[in-house]
């Protein structure tokens, strides 16, 4: 598949992330699209946001260069993410099954900053077996030896849905129980997850990390921290995708080794837009500056407590958010593969100094839009 359109949904919806973890080119919520007729020849840029379905031959002959210089370049060795000056910000690959891993390293991927655990769960009736998994988390671990690789407990509920794990029925699941507070309420499950990670781990030569997904209070965070360190975890950590825990990051952070920004939910709770809504795909926007000094909450509680504070969800993938989300704090990136070569190129291009410029000027923004063209504007400025 070359590019998808779809009429319906958000951003970060899955049909939106799926893409992108495959490297198609994929604009969602486009209302128009319906109208396009079969056969019609377009050109979808998705960076621009636009489908152009009466491409002129120059167009199309333009379109080709481009995608085949952009080829030639992602094929060549990348080393190390870091900016100008030489500050180093781990490049990560965010990854759904272990088979995709070959291909996160082929990219420069330094390690997977976002193992999604889901695909071993969705589509069951019942959980994996300790077995299963520890399979396939070896196989995972085994591809990234010596190099971190944080794996997130089981995220259900809400876009991710398992009827074993929450079958009642909620009028608002994205706000019911769901992620840890669904792992929790089914104990047995989490136990068994954090066993099979552990026996990975111990038959294999990754740094793992574990974390777990929509973590909201200080107080689920000791209880998740404490659990996964008592089955020989050696580093845990939350995702930060609520706006509580990004403003109590210090208090979360006190209890945990790393916290993770999940900015696909984050922007979702934040701006109370659900993330698979096309009608209110406009509010999912993670450039807005109210989910911004959140993530800045959460940057400057890791930097005086001396803990990472990783980048997970799809803002991560943005070239020129990228860059600002280091200025708020951020030490590393994970992203979609196919997403790594554009964010190096782009960090590479700024000292931390401009970063935090950058991130400033954004701040200052009253809406996402204003955001994006005041970062734009201050990273031309140097
Ligand atoms: C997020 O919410 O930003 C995230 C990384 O997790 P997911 O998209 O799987 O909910
Ligand atoms: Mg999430």
């Amino acid at each position: 598949m070359l590019a998808l359109v779809t009429s319906d949904g958000g951003p970060t919806s899955h049909t939106a992330i799926l893409a992108r973890e495959k490297g198609i080119v994929a604009i969602v919520g486009a209302a128009d699209a319906v109208a396009l007729a079969d056969g019609t020849t377009v050109i979808v840029d998705a960076a621009a946001g636009t489908v152009n379905d009466s491409p002129t031959s120059e167009e199309l002959a333009a379109v080709a260069e481009r995608i085949a210089s952009r080829a030639a370049e992602d094929a060549r060795p990348a080393g190390p993410g870091a900016l100008a000056d030489g500050t180093p910000i781990s490049l990560l690959a965010n990854l759904g099954k272990p088979a995709d891993a070959a291909d996160a390293v082929a990219r420069g991927a330094e390690g997977v900053g976002l193992f999604r655990t889901e695909f071993l769960f969705l589509g069951a009736s019942q959980a994996p077996t300790i077995e299963q998994q520890r399979a396939a988390y070896v196989e995972l671990l085994g591809a990234f030896e010596g190099r971190k690789v944080v794996v997130r407990l089981l995220d259900a509920g809400a876009d991710k849905p398992l009827a074993f794990l929450n079958d009642a029925h909620e009028e608002n699941p994205a706000l019911g129980l769901r992620g840890l507070r669904a792992l929790r309420a089914s104990e047995d499950i989490l136990r068994e997850q954090l066993t099979a990670l552990a026996e990975a781990d111990a038959a294999t030569a990754a740094d793992l990390w574990v974390m777990a997904p929509m973590v909201t209070t200080v107080e689920e965070t000791a209880y998740f921290t404490t659990l996964a360190k008592e089955f020989g975890l050696k580093t845990a950590g939350v995702m930060v995708e609520v706006p509580a825990s990004a403003l109590l990051a210090d208090r979360v952070l006190a209890h945990a080794d790393f916290a993770s920004i999940g900015t696909n939910d984050l922007t979702q709770y934040t701006m109370a837009a659900d993330r698979l809504l096309g009608s209110v795909a406009g509010f999912q926007d993670p450039w807005h500056p109210a989910v911004l000094r959140l993530v800045r909450e959460v940057g400057e509680a890791g930097a005086r407590l001396g803990k990472p504070v990783g980048i997970c969800g799809e803002a991560a993938a943005d070239p020129l958010l990228a860059v600002v989300l280091v200025g708020l704090g951020a030490t590393s990136l994970s992203m979609a593969p196919s997403a790594l070569s554009d964010v190096r190129r782009s960090i590479s291009q700024h000292t931390l100094e401009d970063a935090r410029r950058i991130a400033a000027s954004a701040l200052l923004a009253d809406d996402a839009a204003g955001a994006r063209a005041a970062a734009k504007s201050a990273a031309s400025a140097h």
